[in-house]
């Protein structure tokens, strides 16, 4: 019928077990249509603090079960995950504008993952033990879960950056409150239905939805959640530390980034060339992780660009369930625009834009004339100061400038704010181990790019955050740990 065909999906919060209705609601878009479809409840104080008294009852018995126990069940929602699988990442993409083939291939595998490794890392950890004969005495330490956590988490990667802190946050005994971005919460929602049926507990892990200023805040001030997991904007960052300081909160903080790709002239192009295009480009350039400042070695410069920007060329941009197509849709109007006016403030500053925005057609199928899209863009020639060199742009554009030595390119490479992540490409080990040495960055791909090892700590350096994640990284996160004497 009609009004079938019509209707909007309503996401409810779940909170303690159940899905509750909320007062009122916030519109969400489908970047690719730009059309309304979904209402996401608006939440204020009230829910969430509904939400940390289910997670304050949950937590006495979810904190006293075994290792096993909670690995158990982590395993069972893994499963039941990859069951849905499809219909995961076609909810996925249609909610955040990202292709099918990216939710099918990194998304929804990842989030299944994310559950799987920490339902097994949670089993391996040991506490530290010290032996003092002069005293008659030895020290061990024990770990305990912390409490009610809350967990903020950003609209690039919704799934799998949500359950990258869930995971390890119920692993360790934790209960949790979690409030995923505004604008991407229906994958969040689609997770709670499955809660049940894989065990977890009633309150071990609600979801509040609603935005950054409500909902995000009274998470962020509420008394009785010790610890915040934040991924998203360092904007945005500094006022959660801010408004978390009088309860001197355990925050872990994970933002932006503006990350260089350093290409000497000894590098393999035939690798380094597809690999940059899908640093730069890959999830249409939203992921905290993108390249977006390539550094050639002048003797490749021109050869580089050429060869770079036809490959850029290749990737083609349009409707996100389409799988032969490599780029999708921008988060929101707003967000497209932002990214936008980067491009033009470059080519005002003289910048050459090769590819891309304001140079090529893009054609869109009549569906998606109303959607965010924009494509692949390069720009030569940006001078440092530019803030296309200097800010974090989180769109489909990327910059390219020439260098001439070594030690020239690590300096500008470090000359930003930011320090997540960065790529080197070159055929000399010494040259790659002291030039990744040097970088003022979180994580340092050499000849490849997000080959991750989640045993292995994850996160940024100066305004890319504070803390790290990984296996061992968030068990002491989510973890207090107590010195422990004993005289024998
Ligand atoms: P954002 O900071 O605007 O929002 C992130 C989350 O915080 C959302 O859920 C939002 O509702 C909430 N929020 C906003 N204001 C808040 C407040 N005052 N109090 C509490 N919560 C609040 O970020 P975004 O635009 O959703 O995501 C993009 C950013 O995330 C980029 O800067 C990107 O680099 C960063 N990011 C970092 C990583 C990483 O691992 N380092 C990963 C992905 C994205």
């Amino acid at each position: 019928t009609m009004a079938h065909s019509t209707a909007l999906l309503v996401l409810e919060n779940f909170i303690g077990g159940k899905f509750v209705p909320c007062s009122s609601y916030i519109d969400s878009y489908n970047p690719s249509t730009g059309d309304v479809y979904c209402r996401v409840p608006d939440s204020g104080k009230e829910e969430v603090e509904a939400a940390v008294k289910a997670a304050k009852d949950a937590f006495p018995i979810w904190s006293s079960k075994s290792p096993l126990e909670r690995s158990q069940i982590l395993n069972k929602l893994a499963d039941l995950i990859e069951h849905d699988l499809e219909a995961f990442a076609q909810a996925e993409s249609k909610d955040q504008g990202k292709t099918i083939t990216f939710a099918r291939t990194v998304d929804i595998p990842r989030a299944v993952h994310n559950f799987r490794f920490f339902a097994s890392s949670i089993l391996h950890h040991v506490t530290e033990c010290t032996e003092m004969p002069s005293m008659g005495c030895m020290h061990y330490t024990s770990r305990t879960p912390v409490g009610v956590a809350g967990l903020i988490s950003p609209w690039n990667l919704p799934l799998y950056l949500l359950t990258w802190k869930i995971a390890p946050a119920i692993a360790c005994g934790n209960t949790v409150v979690a409030k995923p971005s505004e604008m991407t919460s229906v994958t969040a929602w689609m997770m709670c239905k499955l809660l049940e049926k894989a065990g977890v507990p009633p309150g071990v892990v609600n979801v509040v939805f609603g935005t950054g200023a409500k909902a995000g805040e009274a998470l962020v001030c509420h008394p009785e959640v010790p610890l915040i997991s934040f991924t998203g904007s360092t904007l945005t960052a500094q006022r959660i530390t801010e408004k978390s300081a009088p309860h001197c909160k355990r925050l872990s903080l994970e933002l932006g980034g503006k990350n260089p790709a350093i290409i000497f002239d000894d590098a393999d192009l035939s690798q380094c060339i597809p690999t940059t295009v899908r640093s730069s480009f890959a999830n249409q350039g939203e992921i905290c992780l993108c390249t977006s400042r390539i550094f050639v070695q002048r003797g490749i410069y021109s050869e580089f660009l050429k060869r770079f920007v036809a490959e850029a060329k290749k990737w083609k941009t349009g409707n996100p369930s389409d799988p032969t197509n490599d780029v999708g849709a921008l988060i929101s109007k707003e967000h497209l625009e932002k990214v936008r006016n980067y491009v033009k403030k470059a080519q005002a500053e003289g910048a050459r834009v090769l590819c891309g925005e304001g140079v090529d057609p893009l054609a869109l199928p009549p569906g998606n004339q109303k959607g965010y899209f924009m494509l692949p863009t390069v720009i030569a020639e940006v001078k440092d100061e530019s803030c296309c060199m200097q800010e974090e742009i989180f769109g489909p554009v990327t910059c390219v400038v020439a260098f001439d030595t070594e030690e020239e390119v690590i300096q500008r490479a470090n000359g930003v704010k930011y320090g997540l992540a960065a790529t080197v490409w070159s055929g000399n080990v010494g040259r790659i181990h002291r030039v990744a040495h040097r970088l003022q960055s979180g994580l340092v791909w050499t000849n490849c790019w997000l080959v991750r090892d989640l045993n292995l700590p994850f996160g940024g350096m100066k305004a890319s955050g504070i803390g790290r994640e990984g296996a061992k990284d968030s068990y002491e996160f989510f973890t207090e740990v107590k010195t422990i004497t004993i005289k024998h």
